[in-house]
């Protein structure tokens, strides 16, 4: 072939490329995550009671799956299952706000990206923010927490509203000649239940529903804006839930500690583009971890290797298939928060083993509420399905499940000191702790001992508190919150080594949290013992790399030993990780002035103020930076307004002073 005629051809085969690119259909995705809400609560799912129109017509309109099942019942590793199609436990994620989703996994959202799409996500919970891995992928990553409190970081959650709006206004500014991306993840069903007016009168006596259908309506608003954007038949909406809730079922308020239905059965629904398949309902099992490779083949985006769920696009067209593979699903919650077992359960569709000390077979044919225990009478269908269980199980890895290596000479003569024997005594690995079902009862006076504790706290009576919480300790001194608080308590009470003490019996608890060696360092800290601190806090971040907690305690350490530009990367490291660390951006601040880096300083206190944190100090702050930069009229006026906002500030007003004095002088 002559080069021009090769040449020519080349050509020819751009243009038929460019073509068929430009004739493909690029569907949109939109990704609804509902935490906590249960199937059985939706009008769709048959639940009279429900107020959910907008889901009820994304079904009609969609596909629904009757019996999808999540993988975990906790968020962060049940939304690691959707987001990545692999088991959560593969990926060491077997905790909320611990191990974070490893860098450079290949989730949905970094899947689209590099697919040409443009990507936003729009979270309610920190626990699935920047820290845990979660903005992977994402061009916009959404969530910012007013009044953010590292100290209870965990907690830090935002409303259906303050998700939906800014996810509403990317949606109008994302460009019509590329697909989006879109996740909107409601926190809202979460506990406690308190849904906003109307639906708080609306739903007295059922406060939870009213939450979902408070829920429903912010999807609701989701859906008009893409129908508005004349886009609606050219997306993929998929709404599914992360997990449950028990209400009361098995002795269980919230979700967690079980794997029964109540919390593994989630609904699943999804209009497919151009309501393909309209009405159509999947009775056959589906997982979790089916999610992303389902939505990749409904969208006609290249398949990704080696996942623990496959699409079930064929199941959904007519397609079932012979042998649905099993649901595996697991809760390391009893052990990492109660010292009791973890519980694993495999579940075939009409079968389901929970593999706990004393194992539970359900047949769900005839006994959807798992009140009876078959595990006797059917001893081989639950020897196939522990075999199966032991299958997936050991290929998972063990990451953050391994016994913590025994504690040291000095660990030990804290702890005796500090009464727990428990710990003290050698256990053998073959031990799983005590049955999570056996410790319904004790776990009802443990919640509340716990609760009026926080209360105490709450109202700043700290001996209180230790009393309580060294009464939930008595009952089960395997309880890694209630080291974690106790520490707390005397770290405040001034009282390093008992604090210490109680952070090492909580870190030999929980192996994937940082929070106890982070903890461990700033009570270190606080002795004086700097290389010590050091070393916590190198464990802390092999634990949670992308942990801002970590960065703002290393950045602390570093201005005691007088290192202060170090101190400067750290805690801008921790803002970068945590935009609404406010606590950080003040140290970041304070940081910088001194080092006269007065724009550094200048962001931060900008920050500060759009965070509504402190803002008569915040413009304050806003004074000193001008005031650096030789720049006096923005200075006096920052100082007013700072005075404004706050009369006693008396900083402010001998800044005022000054510069009055200042001009009189002439200087
Ligand atoms: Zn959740």
């Amino acid at each position: 072939m002559s080069r021009r005629l090769a040449a020519a051809c080349l050509c020819a085969a751009l243009v038929a490329v460019a073509l068929l690119e430009a004739q493909a259909p690029r569907f949109n995705v939109l990704l609804i995550t509902l935490d906590t809400v249960r199937a059985d609560h939706l009008g769709s799912y048959g639940y009279a009671l429900a107020a959910t129109p907008t889901l009820d017509r994304l079904s009609r309109e969609g596909v629904r799956f009757a019996d999808a099942t999540t993988q975990a019942p906790l968020t962060g590793p049940a939304h690691a299952a959707l987001l990545t199609g692999v088991y959560p436990g593969r990926l060491g994620i077997r905790d909320n706000g611990a191990t974070p989703l490893p860098r450079g996994a290949a989730t949905l959202a970094s899947v689209l990206q590099k697919a040409g799409y443009q990507t936003g996500a729009f979270v309610g919970a920190f626990i699935l923010g920047a820290p845990y891995g979660f903005d992977q992928g994402f061009d916009e990553f959404d969530a910012r927490f007013d009044r953010f409190d590292a100290r209870n970081k965990l907690a830090a959650e935002r409303t259906a509203d303050q998700v939906v709006t800014p996810a509403l206004q990317w949606l109008g500014r994302v460009r019509r000649d590329r697909p989006f991306f879109a996740w909107v993840h409601f926190y809202d069903a979460h506990a406690p239940y308190t849904p906003p007016p109307p639906f708080n009168a609306r739903f007295q006596k059922q406060p939870y529903d009213g939450e979902i259908a408070y829920v429903d309506s912010a999807v609701g608003k989701l859906v008009l804006k893409i129908e508005a954007l004349g886009a609606l038949d050219r997306t993929l909406v998929v709404a599914i839930a992360d997990h449950g809730e028990s209400l009361g079922e098995h002795g269980e308020p919230d979700h967690g500690v079980f794997l029964y239905d109540s919390v593994l059965h989630i609904p699943w629904i999804m209009r497919l583009p151009g309501h393909e398949r309209a009405g159509t309902v999947v009775r056959e099992q589906v997982r979790a971890v089916d999610l992303m490779p389902t939505v990749l083949d409904a969208i006609g985006v290249a398949a990704v290797p080696r996942l623990d769920g496959e699409s079930v696009l064929g199941v959904v067209k007519g397609r079932p298939r012979a042998n649905p593979p099993l649901s595996y699903a697991e809760t390391w919650y009893p052990k990492f928060h109660f010292g009791w077992s973890e519980l694993r359960s495999a579940r075939v569709g009409e079968w389901k083993l929970v593999d706990a000390p004393r194992p539970e077979l359900f047949d769900l044919r005839t006994d959807r509420s798992e009140a009876f225990n078959v595990v006797q009478r059917q001893a081989g269908v639950a020897g196939r399905l522990q075999a199966d269980l032991r299958a997936v199980a050991d290929g998972l890895g063990a990451a953050g499940t391994a016994p913590s290596a025994p504690p040291d000479r000095e660990t030990i003569e804290r702890l005796r000191s500090l009464g727990y024997v428990g710990f003290v005594a050698p256990s053998g690995s073959a031990t799983r702790g005590a049955d999570p079902k056996d410790m319904v009862p004790k776990l009802r006076e443990f919640r509340h001992l716990v609760e009026d504790a926080l209360k105490a706290l709450e109202r700043g009576e700290v001996t209180a508190a230790a009393t309580k919480l060294q009464q939930a300790a008595a009952i089960n001194e395997r309880a890694y919150d209630v080291h974690l608080a106790l520490g707390d308590v005397y770290l405040q009470q001034r009282l390093f080594d008992k604090a210490v003490g109680e952070y090492e019996a909580a870190g030999l608890l929980n192996p994937v949290s940082a929070a106890p060696s982070v903890s461990a360092a700033l009570a270190l800290m606080e002795m004086g013992r700097f290389d010590e601190t050091g070393k916590k806090l190198d464990q802390a971040a092999a634990v949670e790399p992308l942990s801002p907690e970590v960065a703002a305690t290393k950045g602390r350490l570093a201005e005691r030993q007088g290192r202060s530009g170090d101190a400067l990367v750290q805690y801008q490291a921790a803002v970068n990780l945590n935009p609404s660390y406010a606590q950080a951006r003040v140290w970041l601040a304070n940081t910088a002035m001194r080092q006269g880096r007065f724009d550094v300083a200048g962001t931060q206190f900008a920050a500060l103020l759009a965070l509504g944190y402190q803002p008569a100090r915040s413009h304050y702050g806003l004074g000193l930076v001008a005031e650096g930069k030789g720049d006096r009229a923005t200075a006096s006026k920052e100082y007013s307004l700072a005075l404004q906002l706050d009369p006693k500030l008396g900083a402010a007003r001998e800044a005022l002073d000054r510069l009055a004095k200042q001009r009189s002088t002439g200087r």
